[in-house]
C-alpha cells in the first residue's frame, strides 16, 4: 500500500466503511440482548477493570491523536473547509478526552478492561476514516462553508455539543465529593428525557455527517443512534426501576415521543 496514492486511500476508505456497518450491525445484535456493562450496568463477569477516567483517556484518545496525526499530514489541511470540519470534530473530542474524564466524580463505576480495549479499537477505525476523508479524499468546493449543508450542519453540531455538555454537567454535579450512588438529575431536558446527553451526542453527529457530506460521517451517526438509542432506553427503565418518585411524564430519549 502506498500512502500517497489516492486509489490505495480510497480503497482503504472503502475497506473502513465495511468494517463500520460490520461493526454497526454487531452493535445492533449484540445490545439487543444485553446491556454495555460499564457505567450503572456494570456486573460482575467482565474481567479486570480499571478507574472509569483512565478508561475514557485511553479509548478516546484516537479520535484527538490519530485523528489530528493525519490531518496535520495532510496537504489540504489548511484549506478551509477541511480546517472547519477538523475544528468542529477537535472541539468535542479534545472535550471528550482530555476534559469531561476529569470533571466525572471519583464515585464513577470502573471500566471493563474488555470494554476499553472494544472501544479503542473502534475509535481507530471511526477516527481514521473521517480524517482519511476530510484531510486527504474529499476535494470540498471553495465556498463549502457557505454551502446550507456545512451551515445547517455545523448548526446542529453546536446545539448538541451545547446539550450534550449542559446534561453531562447536571450528572456531574449530582455527587458530593466521595459520593457513588446515583440521583434524580433535574432541570434542562432532564424535565422531559432521561438521558439529554445521549439526545445531544446523537445530534452532534448527525449535524457533522450533514457538513461533512460524507459516508465517513453517516456511518458514525448510525453507529451513535446503534449504540446509545437502546442504552437511553436501558437507563430510563434503570431510574423507573430504582426510584418510586422518578417523574411519570419522562420519557428516555426522545420528548413525548420514545
Ligand atoms: P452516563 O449518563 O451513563 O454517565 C455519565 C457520568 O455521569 C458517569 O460518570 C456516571 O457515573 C455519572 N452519572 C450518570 N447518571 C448519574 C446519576 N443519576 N447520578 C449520579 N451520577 C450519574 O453516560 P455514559 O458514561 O454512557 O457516556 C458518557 C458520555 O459519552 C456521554 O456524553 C455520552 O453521550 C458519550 N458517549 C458517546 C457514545 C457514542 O457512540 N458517540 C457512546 C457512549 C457514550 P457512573 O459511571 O458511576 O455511572
Amino acid at each position: 500500500m502506498d500512502v500517497h496514492d489516492p486509489h490505495d486511500l480510497l480503497w482503504l476508505y472503502h475497506l473502513g466503511l465495511v468494517v463500520m456497518a460490520v461493526w454497526t450491525a454487531a452493535t445492533v445484535v449484540v445490545l439487543l440482548r444485553l446491556v454495555a456493562p460499564y457505567g450503572r450496568h456494570t456486573r460482575a463477569g467482565w474481567g479486570p477493570t480499571v478507574p472509569a477516567r483512565i478508561g475514557w483517556i485511553v479509548f478516546e484518545a484516537p479520535a484527538v491523536f490519530l485523528f489530528g496525526a493525519l490531518l496535520l499530514a495532510s496537504d489540504r489541511a489548511a484549506e478551509a473547509a477541511p480546517l472547519a470540519l477538523a475544528a468542529l470534530w477537535l472541539v468535542h473530542y479534545v472535550h471528550r478526552d482530555l476534559v469531561w474524564p476529569f470533571r466525572m466524580r471519583s464515585g464513577s463505576r470502573p471500566m471493563p478492561v474488555v470494554i476499553v480495549a472494544t472501544a479503542f479499537a473502534f475509535q481507530i477505525v471511526n477516527s481514521g476514516l473521517n480524517a482519511l476523508w476530510i484531510g486527504h479524499l474529499a476535494v470540498y468546493p471553495a465556498d463549502w462553508l457557505a454551502d446550507p449543508r456545512f451551515v445547517l450542519g455545523a448548526a446542529l453540531f453546536a446545539i448538541g455539543f451545547a446539550v450534550n455538555v449542559h446534561a453531562d454537567h447536571v450528572l456531574f454535579t449530582l455527587r458530593a465529593p466521595g459520593e457513588t450512588g446515583y440521583k434524580i438529575p433535574r432541570g434542562g431536558l432532564y424535565r422531559w428525557i432521561s438521558c439529554p446527553n445521549y439526545l445531544g451526542e446523537l445530534i452532534a453527529w448527525s449535524g457533522f455527517a450533514l457538513a461533512a457530506w460524507s459516508l465517513a460521517g453517516l456511518a458514525f451517526a448510525i453507529y451513535t443512534a446503534a449504540n446509545l438509542v437502546p442504552r437511553a432506553i436501558a437507563h430510563h427503565r434503570w431510574y423507573r426501576h430504582t426510584f418510586a418518585d422518578y417523574p411519570p411524564g419522562r420519557r428516555a430519549l426522545l420528548p413525548g415521543l420514545l
